[in-house]
This record gives C-alpha cells, structure tokens and sequence, in this order.
C-alpha cells in the first residue's frame, strides 16, 4: 500500500484530472437520492435518471410509496434491471422510513444501515450527497481503482473504506470517492485506458504490468484462468512514487 503522503498525492492529482466530480444521479432531496442509489445497482446512473422521474411523479415522498402497488413501482423501475428485487427494496425502505423516521431519511450511519436492502456504500452517498455529511462510499469502481493504485488493498468494500479515510481529512471523503468513481468509469475501467491516466507513473497494477492481462480478450473455458488482480488538504498535490 502507498503510504498516507503517497495515497493523498495520488488522490490530489486525480481530482486535478476530474474536476468537480460528484454524482451523477439527479435528486432534489435526500429521498430522491436513496431511491436512486438503490435504483443505481447494477445499471447506470443515465438509466436510474431516465425512471426516477416519473417514479417521483408519483410517490413524491416515503409515505406515497410506502402505500404503492408494488405491480406499479415494479413496471415503473423496470429498465434499471433487477426491477422486482429493487421495487420491494425501495418499498421496503419507504415502509421503514415511514415507521421509523416520521418519514424522514435519517442523516446517522447507524440508522441508515438499519434500513432493510441499505450498505455503507448507499448510505455514504447518501450522507455525502444529501446532507453534507463526509461519506466514502465503495462501489465496484472504487475498489478496482483504489487496489490498483495501492490506496487499499483488500476485496472488502468496508476495508477499503477504512483504509483510505484513515489518511484522508474527512472534509475530502466524499470527493475522493466520486474521483475514483469517475477515474474507473472514465479512464481505470476494467481494461485500464493508462496512456490517459494522471498517476501512472504511481501506479502500482500499471507498474506490475498487470495491465496486458486486463486487456486480454477472455479466454475459454479450459484455458488457464488469467491472474487475479494484486490488491497491491489533496488538492493541487503532485503524484509521488510508491512507497510499500
Ligand atoms: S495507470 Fe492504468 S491501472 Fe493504474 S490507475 Fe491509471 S488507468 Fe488504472
């Protein structure tokens, strides 16, 4: 792993190279942004945007879709996928709030996670997103780009997280997230785009030349699996080298 000067270097330069990153899921308040994120799972944020408004349209807050026909929030939600699964989770959380919260969405990790189908990774977006509050949320990207960088080095999502806000001030958890979130959309995607990268020379997974393997097409069935990834104030700072 990158030592904490390295790790907030690396983060420094990568938020130089995507600015202004945030979300991309649109919300108006913090209802809005759990459904959403919840919607998010295995699909793109585009598509959650494409329903979102006319699911809000119709159940504008907790208690309208704590009541709804779950036939008619499952053929509202269908083009994000998995739509019967998220149609009786987001009911499920509306149902919760409801009971709960008054209705509210509750701006505490602890009773954010206690809402029936919500992980850290929604309940960071949520508290960074909605309510200002520092949330390092881990998604797919996060974990593929963190461990290639050496910024963590786990599988666990809730080990990465640890791992990196251990070296970071909070006020920058929610931003270094949506930086590599975007690093992996954009440029670290699972076939690394690394002549466009701004901490190559940083990079770990880059350095290995691990990167040929990523790039390979698959291969069949019987042939050899390729190798396993090797888990191996920020802004304006320049990339150092890796320390271990
Ligand atoms: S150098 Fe390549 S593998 Fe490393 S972070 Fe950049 S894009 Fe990802």
């Amino acid at each position: 792993m990158l030592s904490a000067d390295a790790t907030r270097d690396v983060l420094g330069a990568l938020m130089a190279q995507h600015p202004g990153a945030t979300t991309e899921l649109a919300f108006s308040n913090p209802f809005e942004l759990l459904v959403a994120t919840i919607l998010s799972a295995q699909t793109t944020d585009r598509r959650v945007n494409q329903v979102t408004p006319a699911l809000f349209r119709q159940y504008p807050d907790s208690r309208a879709l704590s009541a709804a026909d779950p036939a008619e929030v499952e053929r509202l939600v269908r083009p994000t996928g998995f739509f019967r699964q998220k149609a009786r989770t987001i009911v499920g959380v509306a149902r919760a709030l409801t009971d709960r919260h008054d209705g509210q969405v509750p701006a505490e990790m602890a009773a954010l996670v206690h809402l029936p189908g919500v992980g850290r990774k929604t309940a960071n977006v949520v508290l960074g997103h909605a309510f200002g509050v520092p949330g390092f949320a881990v998604d797919r990207h996060v974990l593929r780009v963190a461990n290639r960088l050496g910024l963590a080095a786990s599988p666990d999502p809730d080990a990465v997280e640890a791992q990196v806000t251990a070296v970071l001030p909070p006020a920058d958890w929610t931003v270094a997230s949506d930086t590599l979130i975007l690093h992996g959309r954009r440029v670290c995607r699972p076939a690394p785009l690394c002549d466009a990268c701004a901490v190559r020379r940083s990079c770990a997974f880059a350095g290995a030349g691990a990167i040929a393997s990523a790039r390979a097409p698959r291969r069949p069935a019987r042939a050899a699996r390729p190798a396993a990834e090797t888990p191996r104030g920020l802004r304006g700072r320049a990339p150092g080298r890796k320390s271990r």
